[in-house]
């Protein structure tokens, strides 16, 4: 597959009262065309700065990208302005935010609120916008687009705004799309049918997926490739399959022991303890507190990330 988005020693880094804390700390990452990559972790764990870095969404203040380059056909989206950053978000590049009601304007009905992205996106003109707003409701599924075109956010349920922000999103036609936890705030089955959207919706555009969440049950369904990240680090990437079949990093493993199986009655096994501080990082291995694994060198020494066969992991154990 080609590339399409190449993240390269990229470091994203946050003023904090005690001191500056790398909440991405020199992370590289590929996405192919067509792909879909999943970026898991537990909050806390640096997906959601990576992707708003991507975005150019950092708020500087505090945060700041201090290294790395992000390179889309054949240019640094780091370097951009903000006037360039603002002229490809929402048309090559889109983010789906978690919490619709929160990024919907609650005063403006939603067919204004994506005729706005086609206008500044696609010149289109106030007529074209509403047909084409209409149309993107249509296609992800919302009944009565004619209709619902007029709603204000607040009339709709929560699976129904995720589909607009989906509309929204997509309204453009973007090369890549970034999903953050686009499913977290819904119930279990309106979950699955959002997935299945974006999943058809990537196909019918040949776009790429960055599916950002903490869950890898939901990975399962729609992934190509897992990327797995741990206080502020990438930690594991691989392919879907092998994430599942032989994960390495005992993290991944933890990860893995959490997620609910069809079917089976095993307990499930949280990971003990929690994400450090990035303020107040352990020496050594940065999951060495929590790993069932960890030996004498882990409490010492960082292990570096290592590509091995087509995947990377950062564990003593596999170096
Ligand atoms: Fe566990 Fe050591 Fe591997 Fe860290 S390096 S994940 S502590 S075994």
């Amino acid at each position: 597959t080609t590339t399409i988005l190449e993240i390269k020693n990229l470091t994203t880094s946050f003023a904090t009262p005690t001191g500056v804390i790398k909440a991405v700390d020199n992370a590289s990452l590929d996405l192919g065309q067509g792909e879909t990559l999943a970026i898991v972790g537990e909050s806390g764990c640096g997906k959601t700065v990576l992707s708003l870095s991507v975005m150019g969404l950092i708020p500087d203040p505090p945060g700041r990208i201090t290294s790395g380059q992000v390179i889309y056909q054949g240019q640094d989206l780091v370097q951009f302005s903000k006037k360039q950053l603002q002229k490809i978000r929402g048309n090559q590049l889109s983010m789906i935010f978690q919490e619709p009601m929160t990024s919907l304007n609650p005063v403006f009905k939603i067919g204004d609120q994506i005729g706005e992205t086609l206008r500044l996106h696609k010149n289109l003109d106030k007529n074209d916008a509403r047909q084409a707003a209409i149309d993107a409701l249509k296609l992800v599924g919302i009944p009565n687009p004619h209709k619902r075109v007029d709603n204000f956010p607040h009339e709709l349920s929560g699976g129904m705004r995720q589909r607009v922000m989906i509309a929204m999103a997509l309204a453009c036609s973007p090369e890549i799309l970034i999903a953050d936890e686009p499913t977290t705030a819904l119930d279990v089955t309106i979950q699955a049918q959002i997935l299945r959207l974006l999943d058809e919706m990537k196909h019918r555009m040949n776009g790429s997926l960055m599916l950002i969440t903490h869950d890898l049950g939901v990975v399962a369904r729609v992934a190509s490739r897992v990327a797995v990240m741990y206080a502020g680090q990438l930690v594991e990437c691989a392919n879907i399959i092998e994430i599942f079949k032989d994960p390495l990093h005992p993290y991944t493993k933890g990860l893995l022991a959490s997620v609910p199986k069809l079917g089976s009655r095993a307990e499930l096994t949280p990971i003990p303890g929690n994400v450090p501080a990035l303020g107040n990082l352990p020496r050594g291995c940065r999951f060495h507190p929590r790993c069932k694994f960890a030996f004498d060198r882990c409490k010492e020494q960082e292990p570096i990330i290592q590509n091995k066969d087509d995947r990377q992991i950062r564990c003593w154990l596999h170096s």
